[in-house]
């Protein structure tokens, strides 16, 4: 029998967050975490899935990401799931910024790894990390298939009129800065579950997906192919997220150099980690952000309805990118959870044809589902994302493509 299990491997600068799945079914055999690479109290947490094994929780120091990978293997290798088994077909990396090149998953070799690292400058927090995760893991398997898989292939087919800022062209291109967008992997995965949902092709579908997590993005789908995206250069533009500004008068910055006396690196602190939810209320828990809406918090009020304010912006301008829209999918922590968002992002829109009825949008679970009243003239959609399984899914494609 071949080979069909498949690594799923999110290395961050602290962290690698992993997955084991086998593709014959598209099951999950494990899934795990190590947190704080390089500190003293570093953390394991890995749970087996296949033989409906317990969690286990490991403390102590783990020196950099070949200690983790290796810890990683020695926690498989106790369900027979070892790095070294014969039925791993593959690891599937997630990369975070694939630039203008990077339009599709790619087996990794010297080349692909080469341009990775020229990306760097363009995405300095996150191809570091993803790049060292790589290299570990070949280092550990040299003969196995490794897949990198960008979060920025899906928005690649964005025209130009979308991916281009407006500042002076041969500036931009010298710097290699246009609008890249994120959370490709998500918003391909919820676009074609959305289309599976409404039982249509991708193809025969416009889709608006709204990534509300920690981190938040909305994409317009026309037939399957991103059209806009709110995220850019960075992760930063666009909605408003748990600790990111989003969109903002980019004078802002100017000002708060020249007036406020800050440093760039305080002031791109300020705008990634400090602004948002939490800058607007404290808070960028959506659910810490409700219960105080329920005490009557006004501050909390206020960060929500500018949430709201800044979400509708987008589905009104998608709505207007794509002239006509088939279904609206709410997906990630947020989108997924909390009812009274998926409410206000749509009221006031049934001109539109985008209506919530409040039974469906009151239930939870793990399905997609439709939470728009029967014979609604625009679907809406609660569709969980599932970014380990799309990266599993390419991966495993590709490998059995090239084999
Ligand atoms: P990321 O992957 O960007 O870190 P997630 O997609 O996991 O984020 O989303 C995390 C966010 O989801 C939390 O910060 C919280 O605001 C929100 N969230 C999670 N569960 C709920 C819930 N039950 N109700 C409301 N919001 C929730």
């Amino acid at each position: 029998m071949s080979a069909t299990r498949v690594l799923v491997l999110n290395s961050g600068s602290s962290s690698v967050k992993y997955q084991l799945l086998d593709m014959r079914d598209s099951s999950r055999l494990a899934v795990g975490l190590v947190e704080r690479i390089g500190e003293e109290a570093s953390r394991l947490r890995h749970t087996p899935l296949s033989g409906g094994g317990e969690t286990r929780e490991w403390t102590g120091p783990i020196a950099d990401h070949e200690a983790a990978l290796k810890a990683v293997s020695a926690e498989l290798a106790k369900d027979g799931l070892g790095l070294d088994s014969p039925e791993l077909a593959a690891i599937g990396h997630r990369v975070v910024h694939g630039g203008k090149h990077f339009t599709e998953p790619t087996v990794i070799d010297d080349a692909v790894l080469a341009e990775i690292e020229r990306l760097i400058p363009v995405a300095p927090l996150h191809n570091p990390a993803n790049l060292t995760g790589i290299r570990t893991a070949r280092q550990l398997r040299p003969d196995l298939p490794q897949v990198a898989v960008f979060d920025t292939a899906f928005h690649t087919t964005m025209p130009e009129s979308a991916a281009r800022y407006a500042i002076d062209v041969e500036t931009a291109d010298r710097h290699r800065i246009r609008r890249y967008g994120f959370h490709g992997t998500s918003h391909a995965y919820v676009s074609r579950a959305t289309a599976r949902l409404l039982g249509k092709a991708p193809e025969d579908m416009n889709v608006i997906v709204l990534h509300l997590g920690n981190g938040a993005s909305a994409s317009a789908v026309r037939g399957g192919r991103c059209v806009d995206t709110s995220m850019g250069l960075t992760p930063l533009e666009g909605l408003v997220m748990g600790t990111r500004s989003g969109d903002m008068d980019p004078a802002v910055i100017f000002h708060l150099a020249r007036v406020g006396g800050m440093s760039i690196e305080e002031i791109d602190t300020l705008l990634n980690k400090k602004s948002g939810l939490i800058g607007l209320c404290g808070d960028n828990d959506m659910r810490e952000i409700r219960r105080r809406i329920d005490e009557g918090d006004e501050r909390a009020q206020l960060a929500f309805d500018i949430y709201i304010h800044r979400l509708k912006k987008y589905i009104g301008a998608y709505y207007a990118v794509l002239g006509t829209v088939d279904a609206v999918a709410f997906t990630a922590g947020v989108g997924e959870n909390a009812a009274p968002v998926r409410e206000a992002a749509m009221a006031g829109l049934e001109q539109l044809g985008l209506l919530v009825d409040a039974e469906l949008n009151a239930v939870r679970a793990d399905e997609p589902r439709l939470i728009s009243p029967a014979g609604a003239r625009v679907a809406v959609a609660v569709v969980p994302t599932d970014e380990e399984l799309e990266i599993a899914t390419q991966t495993y494609a590709l490998v059995e493509e090239n084999a």
